[in-house]
């Protein structure tokens, strides 16, 4: 059998996040009013820019000071809305002059997925810290790149992992770790969404770099190691179209996919962008179970386990978020589960993996 062999480090939980209850480790979000607070210009006005940019409102420890954008109508209207200075608004030509700008600590990614890369390392040049949305590249090829880039320049390269700050998603993997569940043995996650315009940039290989696995599927597979704790060590997977018009060559609309696990747990994934409310992850042990349904939209999540239902107040995700992410590029803090650029380049190889395993039909081994 023809295999692959590609390199993953395990995830790295924080020892003294797992060892916190869990009112200790929401606790840590309450700031003190003599914290810095991180400076930061949002690259990519566009949808989810925007979400990000309202959510910051919130935050006590980040803040909105700068753009980047192509567009500059959009430029005028985030000047207004949230008092940004001329002096802190850039283009996508002028941007490496941010070098120069000590008013802003930290740029934000927001672009399609190809963009990402080069993006992310003018960023990087510039002396400012790479906060990059999901996926980090385009491959793990793309993404090694970012991560020796932001490295030799001396700054942190964070990816937009929202869950890995949601009260309930950490809840559930606390317990994971506390042995609560027993042996972890089995994950499922169903991740997609109905895609519209079949214009739109996420369709667009180039722009993209593939389908619905890079976009949303990715959920389920950065969810499978969170939730069981464990690398994969192999991953199997299937790829179905019913509209090869609208999912062109390379452009995936579903794709089931399988990882096997060192402790012998099994993850069965779902990655579609033909289907509405798909949004589940389920974990089953020896001696109980968790299930989060919605699990990864923007909530508020709903969870439960074999004891009942798991409570927590629903914060918007991106105001956690980029408060956490100011805690852990001002203060060095270390967040539960990673969401450095080595936690984004390990969805990245499994991704590859993934496309790997549907061209061949074959086991893909991953360690
Ligand atoms: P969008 O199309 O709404 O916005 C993309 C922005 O990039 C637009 O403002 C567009 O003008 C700009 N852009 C710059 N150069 C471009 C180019 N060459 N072609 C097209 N647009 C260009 O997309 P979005 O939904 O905001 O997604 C942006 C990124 O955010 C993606 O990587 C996506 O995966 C990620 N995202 C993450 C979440 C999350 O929950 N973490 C949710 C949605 C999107």
């Amino acid at each position: 059998m023809r295999t692959r062999r590609i390199f993953i480090k395990r995830a790295g939980l924080s020892t003294l996040a797992l060892s916190l209850p869990f009112s200790d480790t929401l606790s840590a979000m309450n700031f003190k009013k003599e914290d810095k607070v991180l400076r930061v210009a949002i690259m990519g006005l566009g949808s989810y820019g925007n979400r990000v940019a309202e959510a910051m409102v919130n935050c006590k420890r980040a803040k909105l000071v700068g753009v980047i954008s192509g567009t500059p109508s959009k430029i005028e209207d985030w000047k207004k809305k949230y008092s940004i200075p001329d002096k802190n608004c850039y283009n996508y030509e002028n941007f490496d002059q941010i070098k120069d700008n000590p008013d802003i600590d930290a740029v934000y990614v927001i672009t399609p997925n190809s963009l990402h890369k080069p993006y992310s390392i003018r960023v990087a040049k510039a002396g400012k810290h790479v906060i990059c949305e999901k996926p980090m590249a385009l491959n793990a090829a793309e993404g090694r790149e970012m991560v020796a880039a932001c490295k030799a320049a001396g700054v942190h390269l964070l990816v937009g992992y929202r869950m890995h700050f949601e009260a309930k998603t950490m809840e559930v993997v606390r317990r994971q770790r506390a042995g609560e569940f027993g042996e972890t043995l089995f994950f499922q996650g169903l991740s997609g969404f109905r895609i519209g315009d079949p214009t739109q940039w996420r369709l667009n290989y180039e722009l993209a770099g593939g389908g619905s696995m890079m976009d949303i599927g990715i959920y389920s597979i950065n969810g499978a190691r969170y939730m069981l704790g464990e690398e994969p060590l192999w991953v199997t997977a299937q790829e179905m179209k019913t509209d090869p018009v609208k999912f062109k060559e390379n452009v995936d609309e579903t794709i089931t996919f399988q990882m096997g696990f060192p402790s012998g747990a099994v993850a069965s994934c779902l990655s579609t962008y033909s289907l509405n409310n798909l949004d589940k992850f389920f974990l089953n042990g020896t001696k109980g179970f968790a299930e989060m349904q919605p699990s990864t939209g923007y909530g508020p999540i709903k969870a439960w386990t074999n004891k009942g239902p798991i409570d927590a107040e629903h914060i918007t995700h991106q105001t956690t978020q980029m408060d956490e992410m100011a805690a852990i590029i001002l203060d060095g803090k270390k967040p539960m589960i990673p969401v450095d650029g080595e936690e984004g380049l390990r969805d990245l190889v499994i991704v590859d993996a993934i496309y790997q395993a549907v061209k061949t039909g074959e086991k893909e081994m991953i360690a």
